[in-house]
């Protein structure tokens, strides 16, 4: 039914198709179609125009950790517009939500992360990031070590440097990306790439491309190694056990920064803190943005150790945006961050509502149509396959069978995200267990749907 309190769908899509340019969107076919228009949003739910209820698999774009329609989140913008609603911090002035929000993060990233160097978005920190560190070396004496080492198929945002960073095909053939001075190495996915290897074997290897890329370039001209503790855009992939004990022990011999890009895996994604505590590294950097907030408004940063931020902090630092530690969407993600610590949602996610949907997504193996079905804490994925011992892909362009299942989703008022063939979800840390009932229900149809029409279409 259509919501009596919202202007016409067909109405509003005219005006979006005829003004709004949408990111990562084929503008004409979306036209032709009509994006869904979202009106609402409560706990783990939305509502469309058409006063449809959907099922929020993937928390926005992965950052509505506390649910949708937060009072606290509500009133604590507003005090803070009422009290200083903007001011910056760059000329020798500061204020308090910067502040508490600086300390606060000091206080619950692990080990000498105490610094933070405050950003509008992931792609802003990675961008301060990939200057930060040149920087850094350069005032060590060692301006030569400028080459950043990143992956392909990782994610660090659609900006030149982050997108540069990035090992996006698809960001790459547009614009004139990647700039010089990086070198992308191959991501740990072994479902896709292992071939006949063991998974152990598989991310011994692709950990040590990062040593042969090192010791290619030279030591001396290599500033820092950056990834996400699990690739989050490229797919939800895991990578083998061994893989991140290895990169650390590469990085832990040689004289480069380590980078996490915890945009996605922070803030309880992964049932910690952040995903590299998931997976045991010790980074020099951590990128933060999406669950800092929750996304109800926008905020990211660099956290950095003290021995870098004691480097950098040695001259100007030549590098701020205008919304650096923006006081109302700091003062919004302290709230945010109080709500996680007082539902302790956290733990919620490593000991309960993990665990309770870990073993319901694991087996969507048992479907036909899929091939691997892989999860950690509340982000998790599938692939579909048409051939399940070969890990074979689908015959036609790849991303095509994804395309199809996640339009079936979206009619079952689930929101998955598909990539390639790779079906994801990464649902706010506060669904209960009647709503990943709700969730995995769907996703079975969903999967049966597909099947059904893979086999009319010949594609199975
Ligand atoms: N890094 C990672 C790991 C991300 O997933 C994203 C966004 N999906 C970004 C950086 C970029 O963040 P933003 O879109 O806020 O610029």
């Amino acid at each position: 039914m259509p919501l009596t309190n919202v202007r016409p769908t067909a109405e509003l899509q005219a005006l979006d198709a005829a003004h709004h340019m949408h990111p990562f969107t084929d503008q004409s076919s979306l036209a032709k179609k009509g994006a869904r228009i979202i009106v609402r949003g409560e706990g783990s739910w939305l509502t469309d125009s058409e006063g449809e209820r959907i099922l929020d698999g993937m928390s926005g774009l992965w950052c509505v950790n506390v649910g949708y329609g937060r009072e606290r989140l509500v009133q604590a913008a507003d005090r803070q517009m009422r009290e200083l609603p903007y001011y910056n911090t760059f000329f020798q002035t500061t204020h308090i939500p910067a502040i508490d929000l600086a300390a606060k993060l000091a206080e619950i990233c692990p080990g000498d992360l105490n610094h933070v160097f405050f950003a509008g978005s992931g792609s802003e920190a990675n961008d301060t990031n990939l200057r930060m560190v040149r920087h850094y070396w350069a005032l060590k004496g060692k301006p030569s070590k400028s080459w950043i080492i990143s992956r392909k198929n990782g994610y660090h945002g659609s900006s030149v440097g982050s997108g540069s960073m990035g090992g996006m095909a698809g960001i790459h053939a547009q614009g004139g990306l990647p700039i010089p001075g990086i070198r992308h190495i191959d991501q740990p996915y072994w479902y896709l790439e292992g071939g006949d290897a063991s998974p152990e074997d598989f991310g011994r290897a692709r950990a040590r491309q990062l040593e042969t890329a090192i010791d290619e370039i030279g030591e001396d001209n290599v500033a820092a190694f950056i990834a996400e503790p699990i690739q989050g855009a490229g797919g939800v992939i895991i990578p083998p056990e061994n893989y991140w004990p290895e990169i650390q022990r590469i990085c832990d011999e040689r004289e480069i920064l380590l980078i996490c890009d915890e945009v996605i895996t922070g803030f309880g994604r992964t049932g910690h803190w952040f995903g590299h505590q998931a997976i045991g590294a010790r980074p020099d950097i951590i990128t933060i943005a999406k669950g800092l907030s929750s996304g109800y408004l926008p905020i990211g940063g660099s956290v950095v150790s003290d021995e870098v931020a004691e480097v950098i902090g040695s001259d100007e630092f030549n590098h701020g945006y205008t919304y650096s530690g923006h006081p109302v969407a700091a003062a919004v993600a302290l709230e945010n961050l109080a709500i996680i610590e007082e539902e302790k949602l956290v733990q919620r996610v490593h000991d309960d509502v993990g665990p309770y949907i870990r073993e319901k997504w694991l087996s969507l193996v048992d479907h036909p149509l899929v091939g691997e079905a892989t999860i950690v804490g509340l982000m998790g994925s599938i692939a579909l396959t048409p051939h399940k011992p070969s890990r074979a892909r689908f015959a036609s362009e790849a991303g095509t069978v994804g395309y199809i299942c996640r339009e079936f989703s979206f009619g079952n008022n689930l929101i998955m995200r598909h990539v390639y063939d790779r079906m994801i979800i990464a649902p706010p840390l506060v669904i209960t267990r009647e709503e990943i009932d709700i969730l995995i229900e769907r996703v079975w149809k969903t999967l049966d749907q597909t099947h059904a029409r893979l086999k009319d279409e010949g594609l199975l």
